[in-house]
């Protein structure tokens, strides 16, 4: 599935079982971990579910076809919250049946043992129809014209299928399903398998569609509701986009997005599609991001559909999270991990195919450099000391839904980019073929992805990769240049690299290095001892060893390099400087390098426009000036910080010009945003212009501009501002725009303002399909009050965490101390945190802590470091050295 965009910030129970851990072994069905027995599995379910909406419950009738592999009196499966009747076992009745939601299991025994061979297990059942999503939901909604409507849908991963309907729950448990529904008779349908038949009988229908192919539970997908849909044809392929009755017009561009993306893969994987159909639905609100379900993706609306209001980077979103759905359409659906401790071969891969394709067909974008930025925050947590490898065990339930982190998807995405660039794109291509039709319609281990691989190169993959995917954290390569007659050879090392706790460094890694010398192309090698020696081109020349920021891994040059990279800087490759800027942040950030070399290298840039290049240079001087706020120099620091970034917003204006690119208007917004943020009169001033037309004339600032120039005008308003947007908010009918507007709200810099918009984020005003934005909106809060923030968060966390029941722990344990560390002392976060969840989450609370001490610890020493900066930089010349 998808995690929600990544802005403004990064973004579960039952007993243990110990599991062996299995690294390096391929897939084998009786050695895959989990917590139900081999011997008895199903392999064809029909199953007829009657959702009774008034009540909140399921009624369901379920007959499963078994393999019974093993002689057992015992037959095992998943329940939660269900109750069954008239178990039958070859049409006999069973001699007991135990269901125990603590364990979610049912326990059907037989009054003598089952032989080997096919048999049918049925019955009858009664369920919960749930208010969030997972398993079978209702969701309600308002459209813009005001009427309340109502839908069922479907959340199913990691293990709420069993939620729906008693069942094997594992994703090792492949299983036909022939899936039968009754809903009122006006409704479409929609599930992973076209309609096969539909009956009417007085004001309900039942319906029933096609019988799968072999596939896992957590897959299943089942949508009814007043929906409508556009379609077209890919080959033999069926696309529709569905959406609530008189959006699905706004599904036009999906669409196009979905046949292209669809045409390309069916061409990359090498295997054709293998459902007649793909839907792709819209559901408002419902959940955040996307889940992949096997021919009937479901998706957040506001990620899929696009209006009038919508800006570029909802449309890039459009595309990138369908890049990424489709191609767990393949990977994830076709060919899946066979337990959940190797999720990441699903969430890294379809991340990494994900933005390859929204690169290859949107090279405007630059999407690769948009990656930078959640490449560096996955870099920032795996430089902690509490951070886990790729590849973890996962016991349970819980830890399954944990796994979903941005270890999992952005190192993992950074990792296969790094393999692919190592053993080449059309050599990784083959071997990913031939590990989908080795794998296809079964399961797999990352060494079945490895060896197809290394039959693809020739090469031992799987040595290179588990280093990576096996061990926690990352290298620090370290660059030592010596030079002989103009000819500069370089003495390479490697240790791990973090940001506090310098000193217990250990790993190891086989680190595949791309070495750029000057202008030539990059020259792959695999350093994988200390001490090696490599050519590294002309002295004076500018020399790079993660060419292009391919690498997961941090590079420290000798003096001498790095003031060859500085001298040279403006000339480098876009993404040779980015990687020089990240590592020379983060080495500041870890005290191993003084932030005058960073800032020396920032003012480097000069009048360049690399949208992410500054992005990340906008990003550090906006932590600085936070860190530097209430102290002396903060005044000083802000002029310094506004005058290095002032003459590239000057070169760009306010407008945007003939032909310009998408990055260059993203340029434009991130300077404007920061310079405000240090209060520059200025573009504070402009803002305000703009924002007195856009009162009486909404189309006076364009949507791509909105978000921005609200929150600066939000920084300074007084109450009566502060009230003309909140009227605007409460009236608007477009809800992306509504929420941007509210979003704007929560930047307000005046303090009661502030106690207004925390009460506005809680309040009815926010339509029920939007109640997931009710967190995001207090964690912007944060940003300007976070004592606040933390209150209101802390006082009402329950609401803001219910529509994500299945991720809530995660983020209790791990974003909530990160979210709101400067709201309250570490250990009252601390305790609050603990009482909150099992003992099992011990792990995930550390790495939260450790967040917010390193946090504290870090604004602690750069807070002097950049008012000593601001105090005797030549600044206002600019390229100075400091
Ligand atoms: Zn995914």
């Amino acid at each position: 599935m998808s995690m929600p965009p990544p802005r403004p910030a990064a973004p579960l129970l039952a007993a243990l079982t110990s599991l062996p851990a299995l690294a390096g072994a391929p897939f084998d069905f009786d050695a895959a971990p989990g917590r139900l027995p081999k011997s008895v599995v199903p392999l064809d379910y029909s199953l007829a579910v009657v959702p009774h909406i008034e009540a909140g419950t399921i009624a369901g009738a379920e007959s499963v076809r078994l393999r019974v592999r093993a002689p057992s009196r015992t037959i095992v499966f998943n329940s939660l919250n269900e109750r069954l009747t008239d178990v039958r076992f070859d049409g006999a009745p069973a001699s007991a049946v135990e269901s125990d939601d603590a364990r979610q299991l049912t326990t059907v025994t037989l009054a003598q043992a089952a032989g080997v061979g096919e048999h049918t297990l049925s019955f009858s059942y009664t369920g919960r129809l749930e208010t969030q999503p997972h398993g079978l939901f209702l969701q309600t909604y308002v459209s813009s014209d005001g009427s309340h409507g109502q839908l069922l849908s479907t959340k199913m991963e990691s293990t709420d299928a069993r939620r729906m309907f008693p069942c094997w729950d594992e994703p090792a448990f492949r299983s036909t399903f022939e899936l039968t529904v009754t809903v009122p008779a006006a409704w479409a349908t929609v599930s992973n398998m076209p309609v096969a038949r539909r009956e009417l009988h007085g004001g309900e229908q039942t319906t029933t569609f096609e019988r799968s192919p072999s596939m896992p539970s957590y897959l299943i997908e089942l949508t009814a509701g007043d929906l409508a849909a556009i379609g077209s044809r890919v080959g033999a392929t069926e696309v529709g986009i569905w959406a609530v009755r008189g959006r699905e017009r706004d599904g036009e561009v999906a669409l196009a997005d979905a046949r292209l993306i669809l045409a390309d893969y069916n061409e990359y994987f090498g295997y054709a599609f293998p459902l007649p159909k793909l839907d792709e639905i819209a559901i408002p609100g419902g959940f955040a991001g996307a889940m992949e379900n096997w021919g009937a993706i479901t998706y957040n609306d506001q990620l899929l559909l696009l209006g009038a209001s919508s800006t570029l980077a909802d449309r890039q979103t459009v595309f990138a999270i369908q890049a990424h759905e489709i191609a767990h359409q393949w990977n994830g659906d076709l060919v899946t991990m066979g337990w959940w401790d190797d999720l990441w071969l699903n969430e890294s891969f379809a991340a990494w195919r994900g933005a390859s394709e929204t690169d290859r067909r949107n090279p405007a974008w630059k999407w690769w450099e948009r990656q930078d930025a959640a490449r560096e925050s996955a870099m920032r947590s795996d430089s902690r000391l509490s951070t886990h490898p790729i590849q973890q065990p996962v016991a349970d339930e819980l830890q399954a839904a944990n796994a979903f982190d941005e270890i999992t998807y952005e190192k993992g995405q950074s990792v296969l980019r790094m393999l692919e660039s190592y053993l080449g794109p059309e050599v990784f291509r083959d071997g990913v073929r031939r590990y989908v039709h080795a794998r296809a319609l079964s399961n797999a281990t990352a060494a079945d992805l490895w060896s197809a691989l290394a039959a693809a190169s020739g090469q031992d993959v799987g040595q290179v990769a588990r280093d990576w995917t096996e061990q926690p954290g990352f290298p620090l390569v370290s660059v030592v240049a010596s030079c002989a007659r103009g000819a500069r050879t370089i003495t390479l090392a490697q240790r791990r690299f973090l940001l506090q706790a310098a000193g217990q460094d250990g790993g190891h890694w086989s680190i595949p290095l791309r070495i750029r010398a000057g202008g030539e192309a990059p020259r792959a090698q695999l350093l994988s001892r200390d001490g090696e020696q490599s050519a590294g081109g002309r002295c004076n020349e500018p020399l790079t060893v993660n060419a292009d920021a391919i690498g997961f891994y941090r590079v420290r040059y000798d003096e001498a390099t790095l003031a060859a990279n500085t001298r040279a800087f403006g000339a480098m490759a876009d993404g040779d400087r980015i990687a020089l800027l990240d590592d020379s942040w983060a080495l500041a950030l870890a005290g191993q390098q003084s932030l005058g070399s960073y800032l020396t290298l920032a003012s480097a840039m000069g009048k360049d426009r690399d949208s992410r290049a500054w992005e990340q240079i906008a990003a550090s001087l906006g932590t600085l000036e936070h860190y530097a706020r209430g102290s002396r120099g903060h005044a000083a620091f802000a002029a310094a910080a506004r005058a290095l970034v002032r003459p590239v917003a000057d070169s760009l204006g306010w407008d945007p010009k003939p032909g310009e690119t998408p990055d260059v208007a993203r340029l434009r917004r991130t300077l404007h945003a920061e310079l405000g943020a240090w209060d520059d009169r200025q573009v504070l001033a402009e803002a305000r212009r703009r924002f007195a037309r856009f009162v009486t004339d909404r189309s006076a600032i364009r949507p791509d501009d909105q978000e921005t120039i609200l929150a600066l005008v939000m920084r300074s308003a007084d109450a009566a501002s502060f009230e003309r947007l909140h009227a605007i908010a409460r009236a608007e009918t477009d809800e992306t725009a509504q929420r941007r507007d509210y979003a704007a709200l929560m930047q307000v810099g005046d303090p009661a303002l502030a106690g207004q918009a925390a009460r506005i984020a809680l309040s009815e005003e926010i339509p029920p399909q939007a109640d997931a934005i009710r967190l995001r909106l207090v964690v912007l809060l944060a940003g300007r009050h976070p004592e606040l923030a933390w209150r209101t968060f802390r006082d009402h966390a329950d609401a803001l965490l219910a529509h994500n029941p299945k991720y809530a722990p995660l983020i209790t344990a791990q974003r909530v101390p990160e979210y709101f560390w400067e709201g309250a002392p570490p250990e009252e976060i601390e305790a609050w945190v603990r009482a909150r969840l099992p003992a099992e989450m011990a792990p995930n609370i550390a790495r939260g802590m450790e967040t917010a001490h390193a946090l504290r610890a870090e604004r602690a020493a750069l807070a002097p470091a950049a008012d000593a900066w601001a105090a005797q930089a030549p600044w206002h010349g600019g390229g100075g050295r400091w």
